[in-house]
C-alpha cells in the first residue's frame, strides 16, 4: 500500500494539488487546514500493460514490422520509445497492409494469453461503488477490446463473489451488472494515443471536464502524454520501475502519480480526491 510519502507517490505541481515537497508539508498541516480536494468524476484506463498483463513482445513485434537493421536504426532515433503505428502511417498501402498483418498478428498471439492485471477488477468495483465513470483507450485494435470485455466481466464477478464486494449494496450490485469500460475507444478511433483526442473525446461523452478526470497508464510517451496534453490527471503503472525522472524529463510529462501496482490506486484516490458520488 501506498503512503504519501513513499516513493510510489511521485506527487507533482498541478493546480490544485501541490508539487511533492508542498504535499508532504501539507500532509503535516492537514489537521489545521482542510484544503478542498480535486473531484474525481472518472478514470480513463489504458488496456495492455494496465488493464492486463503485459504479454505482447512489443521489441519483436517491431522488429518482424521493421526489419532489424531499421529497427535499430529507428530504436536509436527514438530514445522514448518506437511509435510503431506512427511510422506504418507514413509507408504506401501495400507496405502498411503487410505492417499492420503483423502488429495484428502480434496482438491475437496476446489475446490468446490474455490475463486481467491483478487488482484490476476490485479498482473497477471500487470506482463504481463511488460512481466514479470508467472509460479505456488503447491503442490495440477493437477485436482485442470485446475479448479483454468478455475477461474483465469474468475476473469482475469471481471477485464479486469471492471477495470484499459482498459488502457492496443491491443498488451497486445493479450498477457492476454493466461490466464494460464505456467509451473504450481503441485504434479504430483516430487520432490515437498520445494525442490527446480520445481522452477528450470520452470527456466531452461523459460531460465532464479534463480536470476531473484520470488517466491511468503504463505508457509514459503514451498514455501519460495523452493525460497530460489533455489537461488531466495522470498516473503511471510502473510496475518494475522502469522510468525514471530522467525519463520524465525528457518528454516533458511528469505523471502526477506513480504506484507500481493497480492496487495502490485506492488509497491514492481517496487521499487526494473527493469520491463523493
Ligand atoms: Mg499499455
Amino acid at each position: 500500500m501506498p503512503s504519501l510519502l513513499s516513493k510510489s507517490f511521485l506527487f507533482l505541481p498541478k493546480t490544485p494539488l501541490p508539487s511533492v515537497a508542498n504535499f508532504s508539508s501539507r500532509s503535516r498541516m492537514s489537521t489545521v487546514t482542510a484544503s478542498p480536494k480535486a473531484r474525481l468524476r472518472g478514470v480513463v484506463f489504458d488496456m495492455d500493460g494496465t488493464l492486463t498483463v503485459p504479454v505482447i513482445d512489443f521489441a519483436a513485434m517491431y522488429k518482424s514490422v521493421l526489419g532489424e537493421e531499421e529497427y535499430t536504426r529507428v530504436k536509436a532515433e527514438s530514445p522514448t520509445g518506437i511509435d510503431i503505428l506512427h511510422h506504418i502511417e507514413k509507408w504506401s498501402p501495400d507496405k502498411q497492409r503487410q505492417a499492420y498483418q503483423i502488429v495484428a498478428d502480434f496482438e491475437r498471439q496476446g489475446l490468446d494469453r490474455l490475463q486481467i492485471m491483478p487488482g484490476a477488477a476490485q479498482l473497477c468495483g471500487f470506482l463504481d461503488s463511488k460512481k466514479i465513470r470508467r472509460g479505456l483507450i488503447t491503442r490495440n485494435f477493437k477485436e482485442a477490446v470485446d475479448i479483454f470485455h468478455q475477461q474483465f466481466g469474468v475476473s469482475f464477478f469471481s471477485k464479486l463473489v469471492t471477495g470484499i464486494f459482498v459488502m457492496i449494496n443491491l443498488l451497486n450490485y445493479l450498477s457492476l451488472l454493466q461490466v464494460t469500460f464505456s467509451p473504450a475507444l481503441s485504434r479504430e478511433f483516430r487520432p490515437y494515443k498520445p494525442d490527446p483526442a480520445p481522452l477528450l473525446h470520452i470527456c466531452s461523452t461523459w460531460g465532464v471536464q479534463p480536470n476531473e478526470v484520470m488517466m491511468v497508464g503504463d505508457s509514459l510517451k503514451d498514455d501519460i502524454v495523452c493525460g497530460k496534453r489533455a489537461g488531466a490527471f495522470t498516473c503511471l503503472l510502473d510496475e518494475s520501475g522502469r522510468y525514471s525522472i530522467t525519463d520524465f524529463a525528457k518528454l516533458d510529462a511528469q505523471p502526477d502519480f506513480k504506484v507500481s501496482s493497480l492496487t495502490e490506486v485506492y488509497s491514492l484516490l481517496e487521499a487526494n480526491f473527493d469520491l463523493t458520488p
